[in-house]
């Protein structure tokens, strides 16, 4: 199944962008993309994740998730370095494609920003030249990233933001062992955003396992 993205998004809250700790270039990009609102799960979400702290967010496809993780990430990366700063894992393609492409568009303020996307079934090659270049932000799913770490094409040693996106999906196609190996390969000390429509078990367990005192945003149904 595929993550249809809504044209229209979720009701907004009414809250604007500007009372959160972003960057002008930040603030006028989200501007001229005419986020002139916040959604729910990103008025939830910002003020924790961009304090600072490890986040479980609970909300539905088509809430604004991406930009929930993306101005955080975006917010502390450095561009003028070109090492990997911030990692996104995906259960699928097209979700990362998805993802790849919004965060691009949040981060057009950034000159030569580098976002590459490491899935599966395509060769490695291109992949690895991508990153021999140097990137700032990979998105991908679990198994190919895995790999790449393995065969050492893929530096963490800079991170300082992982993401896991549709998680309770991830643990669905059983991904739970490749989640906890990448996140055993990053820096101890960084920040990890989940995000997730509904809360398993195998959640709590990565959250016990791999984020330091989480907090928790959850969205009620009509959210
Ligand atoms: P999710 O990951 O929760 O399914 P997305 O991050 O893909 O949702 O966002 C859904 C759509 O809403 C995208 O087209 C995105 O550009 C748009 N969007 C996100 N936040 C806002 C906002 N604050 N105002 C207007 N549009 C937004
Ligand atoms: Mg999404």
């Amino acid at each position: 199944m595929t993550d249809i993205t809504s044209p229209s998004v979720q009701p907004v809250t009414g809250q604007s962008f500007d009372q959160l700790p972003l960057s002008p270039a930040i603030l006028a990009t989200l501007k001229q993309l005419g986020y002139d609102s916040m959604t729910p799960i990103q008025a939830a979400s910002l003020p924790i994740s961009l304090a600072g702290h490890d986040l479980i967010a609970q909300a539905k496809t088509g809430s604004g998730k991406t930009a929930a993780f993306g101005l955080p990430l975006l917010t502390r990366l450095n561009p003028r370095r070109f090492a990997v700063q911030a990692m996104v894992l995906c259960p699928t393609r097209e979700l990362a494609d998805q993802v790849s492409q919004e965060i691009r568009r949040l981060a057009r303020f950034i000159d030569n920003i580098k976002i590459v996307t490491l899935c599966g079934g395509t060769t490695m090659r291109p992949q690895m030249a991508s990153l021999e270049h140097g990137a700032h932000i990979v998105v991908g799913t679990p198994g190919r990233i895995m790999d790449h770490i393995e065969r050492e094409t893929l530096d963490l040693s800079a991170l300082n933001t992982l993401v896991l996106d549709e998680a309770d999906r991830m643990l669905d196609m059983g991904f739970y062992d490749q989640i906890a190996w990448v996140a055993k390969q990053c820096p101890r000390k960084r920040q990890t955003l989940l995000f997730s429509a509904t809360y398993p078990e195998g959640i709590a367990r990565l959250a016990r396992q791999f984020m330091q005192q989480p907090q928790d945003v959850k969205l009620t149904e009509q959210h």
